[in-house]
């Protein structure tokens, strides 16, 4: 049943790519304001299953909730929710005040009701001095805050992040975790966030989903999983991937 605490419900969600089965019946839920990652080795499932929340792909079968409401057949801007991928998808030809206003010019706000936001939200990550820029002249991490700014500017219940710091160097990693725990401490926006850096998620999260082969292996808070000696990765091992 729908529950009134949970952001997004997963029953039963089955995904197959022709013969091939890459999440098999998975059940989970997400509490409103909760920070969930979802840590696993490459090919385990871990896009496949944000994609099938952001509604970007639809499941072989399975239920999926969001805030309450079936949203298993809803397209993907009418799911209440933000996308920030690992190559950050910015619109080049675009300044990094256009890119953010983007959304809003979407949703057919008036002309100051947008300024306003935009400013606000430039002001929260700290990048007001670059507003006027293109993306290609801005650092990694500033790209990545800007695709952040740009989600958070609608004010979505819900953020789902795909790998979003794997293009990052560790230093600037470390700081953008930093930014994105602020963030999600001070909007109280619920996150799903997608990692295979063991060292990451258990910094970053409330409760870790472990994955493995298209299952959930483990879930719980960070110090209650327990990690066998051979799955341990780290993103200076394997290096980034999707
Ligand atoms: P992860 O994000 O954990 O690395 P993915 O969700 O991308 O894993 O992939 C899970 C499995 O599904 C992998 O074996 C991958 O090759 C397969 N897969 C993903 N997308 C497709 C697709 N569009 N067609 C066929 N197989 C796919
Ligand atoms: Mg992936």
């Amino acid at each position: 049943a729908p529950s009134a605490s949970a952001m997004v419900q997963l029953q039963g969600v089955t995904k197959r790519y022709g013969e091939f089965e890459a999440l098999h019946s998975i059940d989970l839920s997400i509490a409103k304001g909760e920070f969930v990652t979802l840590l696993g080795p490459s090919g385990s499932g871990k896009s496949t299953l944000l994609n099938l929340i952001a509604g970007m792909i639809a499941p072989s079968s399975g239920r999926i909730i969001i805030d309450g409401r079936d949203a298993t057949t809803l397209p993907t801007n009418r799911r209440g929710l933000g996308m920030v991928f690992q190559n950050y998808a910015l619109m080049p030809h675009m300044t990094v005040f256009e890119n953010i206003a983007f959304p809003l010019q979407v949703r057919g706000l008036p002309k100051d009701e947008i300024r306003r936001k935009v400013t606000g939200v430039l002001d929260l990550i700290q990048l007001g001095h670059v507003a006027g820029r293109k993306p290609r002249e801005l650092s990694g991490g500033q790209q990545q805050r800007v695709s952040l700014a740009r989600c958070i500017v609608y004010n979505p219940a819900l953020i789902l992040m795909d790998e979003p710091l794997g293009a990052l160097d560790k230093k600037l990693r470390e700081q953008m975790q930093l930014e994105i725990k602020r963030l999600h401490a001070e909007l109280g926006i619920t996150m799903l966030y997608v990692t295979h850096d063991q060292d990451e998620a258990l910094t970053m999260s409330d409760r870790i989903v472990l994955m493995n082969g298209g299952r959930i292996e483990q879930q719980g808070q960070p110090d209650t999983l327990y990690f066998k000696p051979e799955t341990v990765f780290s993103a200076e091992f394997i290096g980034s991937s999707n």
